[in-house]
């Protein structure tokens, strides 16, 4: 763990009023533990069944952010236990997420993810459909999630003007996205390699793993 470049991020964050999440996906509790200890509260996961075990073990005023891909059957698992839910890409997980939450009395936090990057791998929505789903979410009067904002993920590239397009894009959309009775406040854009761009380029939420729990192994 780099404890040093942690503080440093802390300072940067706190300067510029952006949470970060510390992305702990692969890493041990005891590394999540050490930086809980620091006054870290925001870990990111993006494995399910990880992130359950770790919930159990660890103390319960962290909040967890579900980044990952998230599958409609087990959206069950991590209802109730999640402060954000990242990466919302269809109007079928939004609605199962509600059901969820409506059969626990919650309300369950989630951000629509876009696509924003130029490979095709990426999950996300494009403009379009995040625009038809949010008719679709408020058609329905969904009561038990709530739409905070949007999360992308940009370019796996060393192009910073290609990066901070996609920010940018992604900040657009946010402003086009939302009305007067619907703030999309939160945007949860930047990791290690690009944080520094989506700060300057708005985010008002990071996900950074690996520099502060040093690499991850390959999987
Ligand atoms: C792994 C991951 C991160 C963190 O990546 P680093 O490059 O280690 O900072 C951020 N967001 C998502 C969605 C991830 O899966």
């Amino acid at each position: 763990m780099n404890i040093e470049a942690y503080n440093k991020l802390v300072q940067e964050c706190k300067q510029h009023h952006v949470t970060l999440v510390a992305v702990s996906k692969t890493k041990p509790v005891e590394d999540i533990l050490a930086l809980y200890n620091l006054g870290q509260r925001d870990f990111g996961e993006n494995y399910v069944q990880e992130f359950v075990e770790k919930q159990q073990q660890l103390p319960k005023d962290i909040r967890w952010h579900f980044i990952g891909h998230l599958q409609t059957n087990k959206v069950k698992q991590v209802v109730g236990i999640t402060e954000l839910i990242h990466g919302v890409d269809s109007f079928k997980l939004l609605k199962e997420i509600n059901k969820q939450s409506a059969k626990i009395n919650i309300t369950t936090n989630c951000l629509l993810q876009i696509h924003i990057a130029q490979e095709e791998t990426k999950f996300g929505l494009d403009e379009e459909e995040a625009n038809a789903l949010m008719l679709e979410f408020e058609n329905l009067k969904m009561k038990n999630v709530n739409i905070a904002g949007l999360m992308g993920m940009a370019s796996f590239t060393n192009d910073e003007n290609q990066i901070r397009k996609e920010f940018q894009y992604l900040k657009s959309l946010q402003a086009k996205l939302s009305t007067a009775n619907r703030q999309l406040s939160t945007l949860s854009m930047g990791m290690t390699a690009d944080y520094t761009i989506a700060i300057e380029e708005g985010s008002t939420m990071i996900r950074v793993g690996s520099l502060i729990f040093g690499e991850r192994k390959a999987s």
